[in-house]
């Protein structure tokens, strides 16, 4: 008897041990469980935030310059070299973005032997520090331009616009922030972008601004969106907007000699009635400025005429304003 119950007591205690460790490795599995949920949800918050960095960091990839008005030496300094990182980088994506882009009326707009020739220089992105050159060298050969400009607010900046104007060149808007996240975000934020350059270009030079190239041309894939928004947006306001269907290449990653840049042109130029040339003016493009003396001067001796856009100026673009409702 005694024997038996000590068994039962045995057993019973060996069945609790038993149900002890199932409990224990239940609770140990769980713990495990949620020590590896715990430290999954970190990574994963740590990634989210590193990825919504990354994605600031995109949106804003297209900064050419902030305004740098109270900051130290230093810290301007290295604001220019960062805006001139973003600035090439920004040149050679919005290149890339649409290397094959046509103009809607390509075709028309080949030129048959004898016909004129008509070229517009189109200078995108300034003013910069290489302005001064550009209107000198243009000065010179008497010679008219276009340029599509951007918003900036410094005195040099005012003046470049002003001269632009008073030397009978085209000033034509490129955008205010020529931020890409930011004006194609969304139709108001273009609207509200277009106003502020536009009135600003009013403002510091008293005339008023009737053409506009869109960052990144009409056929860019930056904005992801569908352009007719912003394009019959343009339509709307009476303004008429440009592409190009002569590219010099001097924001491509190649880096062009100003000799290339040159021959990129001219073996382009013969082949239309009406070029409307792609060049940019920012503080790197050196070889741009190089290269526009000689460019000026193997187009005239082409036999083309060398103008500033205007309102009988065929247009070049690459979906056709008319084409959105
Ligand atoms: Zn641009």
């Amino acid at each position: 008897m005694e024997n038996q119950s000590t068994k039962g007591i045995r057993g019973e205690k060996e069945k609790r041990a038993r149900v002890n460790r199932i409990k224990m490795s239940i609770l140990c599995s769980l713990l495990i469980w949620m020590a590896l949920s715990f430290f999954l949800c970190i990574f994963l918050f740590v990634k989210v935030i590193s990825l919504e960095h990354k994605l600031d960091y995109l949106m804003d990839h297209f900064v050419i310059r902030e305004e740098v008005e109270t900051e130290t030496e230093t810290a301007q300094s290295t604001e220019v070299a960062a805006y001139q990182q973003l600035d090439t980088e920004l040149l050679s994506y919005e290149e890339e973005q649409y290397p094959i882009a046509q103009a809607a009326n390509f075709k028309e707009n080949l030129a048959n032997p004898g016909d004129p020739l008509k070229v517009y220089l189109t200078f995108d992105d300034g003013p910069s520090s290489n302005t001064v050159r550009i209107l000198d060298i243009l000065n010179q050969y008497q010679v008219k331009a276009t340029f599509f400009v951007i918003g900036r607010q410094d005195e040099a900046s005012k003046t470049l616009y002003q001269r632009i104007v008073e030397e009978g060149h085209t000033l034509g808007m490129h955008s205010y922030s020529h931020k890409y996240g930011s004006i194609y975000a969304s139709l108001e934020a273009f609207q509200e972008d277009f106003s502020k350059i536009q009135n600003y270009l009013f403002e510091v030079t008293g005339q008023e601004c009737l053409y506009y190239r869109f960052p990144g041309g009409s056929s860019n894939q930056v904005s992801n969106q569908d352009m007719s928004g912003y394009i019959s947006y343009l339509n709307s306001q009476g303004i008429t907007y440009y592409d190009w269907n002569v590219s010099s290449g001097d924001a491509t990653s190649q880096a062009f000699s100003p000799q290339e840049l040159v021959e990129n042109v001219v073996s382009d130029v013969v082949k239309y009635k009406t070029s409307v040339v792609l060049m940019h003016d920012t503080d790197k493009k050196n070889a741009t400025v190089e290269a526009l003396g000689t460019m000026i001067e193997e187009i005239q001796a082409l036999g083309a005429e060398i103008m500033p856009i205007q309102e009988d100026t065929t247009v070049i673009q690459h979906i056709a304003a008319d084409s959105v409702e």
